[in-house]
């Protein structure tokens, strides 16, 4: 089959090369040129791990193709995927389709025979079926579909995400575009991974319910931890024996520095904005980005603690900015927040992240960044470990506090124990939810 894919960024580009190793003949298109000549190198603007050797295997076999020319990647395309981005809209937080629209206007346009337009983008409730009034518009004789295919992969992960999905849902209304669809995802429903089909608008809902009820268990953990540290549980405990309930299960029960990343943040606040829409207060949700902010600003309460209060000129090291590891978003990450409270405060900021650096070296304004964990401890006040990537889980603890002026972790992923950190010349630390360690 040949599918066209509208957008090669974290999505997009993870689709494409997927469906290219499916046996799919795929063309990427983004209106980003310097991306696609990129791409066309072999230079990856994301990182993601698994991508680059993938990517190659299947540009080498021909089945996967980078162009900035919409109308030659349409040509003879059974699917059109749309995978740009939803970013939220400013002053609302309501999800702004200015891209989808965009996209899909062009494609109306420039498409000639029958067309199927799959939404991968993340998108409200209503806005694939605006979308077949806009199609309309812009080519009233085109025979088309819309689906609503709603992407689930998480960042880090993203190919074994997309290759053993826990769920495909594709939301049609047509036998021809459900049998295409059906088509394109054959590899995975032969190897028995389920594919749901539903109406449009379920299938735009499921996206969005399933990402503000993470959010939800995240904070949630992240209220309880607050509890713990102050009634002397251990939230590690606490996570791991709620998790043991079949009814709960264990994942997205890590307490931390609050959520981040390109999806929860501004599809949570999507979904309180289609709820004002509708007539329904979405009040759990609301609540939700409310006390993920207050876990944030705690976290900056437990630094600013740590050091006594005292802030002027104190060195703080902080391991890992990205809002998570295996990735270099940067999108709503917490150390956004957290860094410039603490630099506010009159603190100097040291930053060292294995893929961060990129993506943030704009966003985070007046950090020193340095490649070496332990040369950006030299001499500091206190380390952070904000982003739990794999480097930082087995430090020599014992060099690192030889090295700081005054050895004091916050450890806000709970990687080490107190009793571990302390015994290796460490004078203090505190982690999240461990009251009484
Ligand atoms: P992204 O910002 O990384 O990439 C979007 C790409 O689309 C960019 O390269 C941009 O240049 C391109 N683009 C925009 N308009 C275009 C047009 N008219 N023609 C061609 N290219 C165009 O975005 P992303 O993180 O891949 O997210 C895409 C969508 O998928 C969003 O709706 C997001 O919510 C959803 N999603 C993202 C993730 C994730 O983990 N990133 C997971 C699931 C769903």
């Amino acid at each position: 089959m040949k599918i066209s894919i509208v957008g090669t960024g974290y999505v997009g580009l993870v689709s494409g090369v997927c469906f290219s190793d499916f046996g799919h003949n795929v063309v990427c298109v983004d209106k980003d040129n310097q991306r696609i000549e990129d791409l066309k190198k072999g230079i990856i603007p994301i990182y993601e791990p698994e991508l680059e050797p993938l990517l190659k295997k299947n540009v080498k076999a021909k089945r996967l193709s980078f162009t900035n020319n919409l109308e030659d990647a349409l040509k003879d395309s059974e699917a059109i995927f749309i995978a740009v981005g939803t970013p939220s809209r400013r002053g609302d937080g309501g999800a702004d389709l200015t891209y989808v629209h965009e996209a899909v206007k062009e494609i109306a346009k420039l498409s000639k025979g029958y067309s199927l337009f799959v939404t991968k983008s993340t998108v409200p409730v209503g806005s694939n079926r605006n979308l077949i009034k806009i199609i309309k518009k812009s080519n009233p004789n085109l025979d088309f579909d819309v689906v609503s295919n709603p992407e689930f992969l998480r960042e880090g992960a993203a190919i074994d995400d997309f290759m053993k999905p826990d769920r495909v849902i594709v939301g049609v209304e047509s036998d021809k575009a459900k049998k295409i669809m059906l088509d394109i995802y054959k590899p995975l429903y032969l190897r028995d991974f389920p594919i749901m089909f539903t109406d449009l608008e379920s299938a735009e809902t499921i996206k969005y319910a399933a990402n503000a009820f993470l959010a939800t268990k995240i904070t949630f953990i992240n209220e309880i931890a607050q509890l713990c540290e102050k009634s002397g549980a251990n939230v590690k405990d606490v996570s791991k024996g709620m998790g043991l309930d079949g009814r709960i299960g264990s994942k997205f029960l890590h307490a931390g520095p609050g959520y981040g990343g390109s999806c929860f943040p501004k599809d949570a606040s999507a979904l309180v904005e289609t709820g004002k829409r509708l007539n329904t207060e979405m009040l759990i949700t609301k609540t939700v980005i409310d006390v993920n902010e207050r876990v944030k600003a705690r976290m900056v309460d437990k630094i600013v603690s740590l050091l006594g209060g005292e802030m002027k000129d104190k060195i703080i090291s902080i391991f890992g900015v990205t809002f998570k590891p295996n990735t270099d978003d940067m999108r709503e990450a917490p150390s956004l927040v957290i860094i410039p409270a603490l630099i506010n405060k009159g603190a100097k900021i040291r930053v060292v992240d294995p893929k961060g650096y990129n993506e943030g070296k704009d966003l985070l304004k007046g950090v020193e960044w340095f490649n070496d964990v332990y040369k950006s401890a030299e001499n500091s006040d206190l380390v952070v470990i904000l982003t739990e990537w794999n480097e930082f889980r087995a430090l020599d603890l014992e060099k690192l506090a030889k090295l700081m002026k005054i050895p004091r972790m916050a450890d806000l992923r709970n990687i080490y124990s107190k009793e571990e950190v302390l015994s290796f010349g460490f004078t203090e630390y505190d982690s999240v939810g461990r009251g009484k360690e």
